[in-house]
């Protein structure tokens, strides 16, 4: 395998849009998944099991923490989210790129123990725009107009804090949006420092006296 997958951290306020993009992502891109969380919080209508979420109680929630089972996890929102480790070092070593669409609080944890993952902030066009898309999310699952202003209320502060990722995508089009998070997937992908030397030589394209030069 030439490189290691990209760990991708997509953030950004609840109901930007962050999780139709990442499956617009999967679709589009060969060897890219996306991290299925576990949260405490309650499915809402056509979440499934082990798709969108692991759905656990709050008891179970703690024995993974005590078990170091999470690569991060928060409180967002009066509920519990977790990333489960192994199965996201797995893939990266397979050479997967694995999308992570999390919380601030969990991209700051990612940031502090985790090298070489790719921060991208989706921010909407406007707030405006932000309430309109909570209000037709919560249509479908019965979120209330508190939980709603909730977020809102929490939107202004994350988008000022947009210096601590690499990237900023609006996500006003979809499409556009989408392009712009693929671009970034595919460029990051092919940097140099993904690049494992060895296999250079492996596959012949470097002499093996010539890789003691390569710096590392
Ligand atoms: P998040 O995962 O960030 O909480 P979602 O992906 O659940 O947000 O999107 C919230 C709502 O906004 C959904 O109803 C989704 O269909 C809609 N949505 C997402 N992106 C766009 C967009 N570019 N234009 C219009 N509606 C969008
Ligand atoms: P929702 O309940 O709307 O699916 O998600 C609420 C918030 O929790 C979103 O901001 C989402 O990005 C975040 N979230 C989802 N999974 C995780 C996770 O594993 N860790 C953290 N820190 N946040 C998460």
């Amino acid at each position: 395998m030439l490189r290691n997958g990209v760990l991708v951290v997509v953030s950004g306020p609840s109901g930007v849009g962050k999780t139709t993009l990442c499956k617009n992502i999967v679709t589009r891109l060969p060897a890219t998944v996306f991290s299925v969380s576990y949260t405490t919080r309650k499915p809402r209508p056509g979440e499934r099991e082990g798709v969108e979420y692991f759905f656990v109680d709050d008891a179970r929630f703690q024995d993974l923490i005590r078990e170091e089972a999470f690569i991060e996890w928060a409180e967002v929102y009066g509920h519990k989210y977790g990333t489960p480790k192994q199965a996201l070092l797995e893939s990266l070593h397979k050479g997967i790129n694995v999308l992570l669409e999390i919380d601030a609080q969990g991209a700051k944890q990612i940031m502090e123990r985790f090298a070489g993952a790719v921060y991208v902030f989706v921010a909407p066009p406007s707030l405006d725009v932000l309430r309109k898309r909570l209000c037709r999310r919560a249509e479908d699952s019965m979120e209330d107009q508190e939980e709603i202003e909730r977020r809102l209320h929490e939107a202004s502060d994350e988008i000022a804090n947009f210096k601590a990722y690499h990237y900023f995508v609006r996500n006003d089009e979809l499409l556009q949006a989408t392009k712009e998070l693929e671009s970034i997937i595919l460029a990051e992908r092919v940097k140099t420092d993904r690049l494992d030397p060895d296999v250079l030589v492996e596959n012949g394209l470097v002499e093996s006296m010539t890789r003691k030069k390569i710096a590392t």
